[in-house]
């Protein structure tokens, strides 16, 4: 179907070799369209990836917010009963119906935010029965909401309780990556990428990179958290073994940036959990300046409630908070939740630095924002993202662009 989008008083799109994928012309036959959607003189920017969510759980734990503000430690809701467990504990007993309800609850929400492909890993259940079962609810949920969603296996969330992160390493190296991949070569599941919680006391270096490992020999991207709570040497570890991806990196050292940047890792930055366990700020023009692609994602999870990303505030708050914590500029801004996030979730194994990759991550629907321009952009327009998101905009490499026009055609 051919779609033409009149009025739009700004367009944001990205250039590729100095073409834009706009015809540059004003007089377009109408003829030509099979629909003509006219968004009234509004601001229309590629619909955004999200590169970072934990979606799929039961079990509220709000209450702990309260916890938190009163003064409790991370430990002491640990030891309230709170904290992770709580979540493996309540999805764990959760019925397939209820984890899929909830998610699609979640996700219909992330999509008014503008989110048009997200990242979603499993994780709350860290022994296999319980991990397959949100991967499933994943694989259901893809014929059932127009958002594209990038399943991510996640079983090293955590160390179950009453295991050694040794013991947990070896029951997902040699059961549950086996099983997972049997599931795949069956066609049962679809998963991109394997993540592991790469921190002290957690899983440590040695331990990450052989579940990682583990999960590029069945053909998973590598994906992980990483240098978040201490200066572990994840970005080492990643740039080393060429991971597509590390996210948090609030901790990560000058060694860090070069391996990265070397082996072309993408970063995903979450600066809501960064806001909300007040940890410092990860170094992100350095990152930058050695030619790292930074992403961004909102890292949706029981203990950071952020479902958009842009929030549900006008973007104008959050590009300024983003600007003070990141210095991010707002094309950066865009690019890192577009393109980049493109990158981290693509799930055709291109590499980072291959064109046809880039272009076909990049491949997302239009969002049309409530706002006139970008700058001053808030929420998306509620009826714009389900009129537009059949388009693509492609092919979209480089540095974003914005123009003018009265009518364009995709
Ligand atoms: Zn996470």
């Amino acid at each position: 179907m051919k779609l033409l989008v009149k009025s739009i008083k700004q367009l944001v799109q990205t250039i590729h070799r100095r073409k834009s994928c706009v015809p540059e012309t004003n007089y377009i036959s109408l003829r030509n369209f099979d629909e003509v959607l006219d968004v009234g003189g509004k601001c229309v920017v590629p619909g955004l990836i999200d590169g970072h969510t934990h979606p799929v759980w039961s079990g509220d734990r709000v209450h702990e917010f309260a916890m938190k503000l009163a003064g409790a430690t991370y430990l002491e809701i640990h030891q309230a009963g709170g904290g992770i467990n709580f979540t493996v504990a309540k999805t764990k007993e959760a019925e397939e119906q209820l984890l899929l309800d909830l998610f699609l609850n979640r996700v219909s929400r992330m999509m008014r935010s503008g989110t048009t492909l997200v990242e979603c890993k499993s994780g709350y259940g860290l022994e296999w029965e319980t991990e397959f079962k949100m991967l499933r609810v994943l694989e259901a949920a893809k014929a059932l909401t127009p958002v594209k969603i990038s399943s991510t296996y996640c079983a090293a969330h955590s160390v179950p309780q009453g295991k050694t992160p040794e013991e947990a390493a070896d029951d997902i190296v040699m059961k549950q990556i086996p099983a997972l991949q049997s599931e795949m070569q069956a066609g049962r599941l679809g998963v991109d990428s394997i993540d592991v919680f790469c921190e002290k006391g957690v899983y440590e270096l040695e331990d990450t990179k052989r579940i990682l490992l583990a999960g590029r020999n069945i053909g998973l991207r590598m994906n992980f958290h990483g240098d978040e709570l201490h200066p572990l040497g994840g970005g080492e570890l990643g740039g080393g073994i060429g991971a597509e991806a590390i996210s948090h990196l609030e901790q990560l050292s000058e060694a860090g940036i070069q391996k990265m940047a070397a082996s072309g890792t993408c970063a995903v930055l979450l600066p809501t959990t960064a806001l909300a366990l007040q940890l410092p700020h990860p170094p992100v023009r350095k990152m930058i300046q050695a030619g790292i692609p930074v992403a961004l994602g909102s890292d949706f999870n029981p203990n950071a409630f952020c479902l958009s990303m842009i929030k549900s505030k006008p973007v104008s708050i959050f590009v300024k908070w983003e600007n003070l914590i990141y210095q991010l500029g707002m094309a950066d801004d865009l690019i890192a939740a577009v393109i980049i996030a493109g990158q981290v979730v693509h799930r055709k194994q291109a590499t980072a630095k291959s064109e046809t990759g880039l272009r076909e991550a990049c491949e997302v629907p239009l969002i049309v924002l409530r706002g006139l321009l970008m700058h001053d952009a808030v929420e998306p327009a509620a009826r714009g993202f389900s009129s537009v998101r059949s388009l693509t905009l492609a092919p979209l490499v480089g540095q974003l662009q914005s123009i003018h026009d009265e009518s364009v055609r995709f």
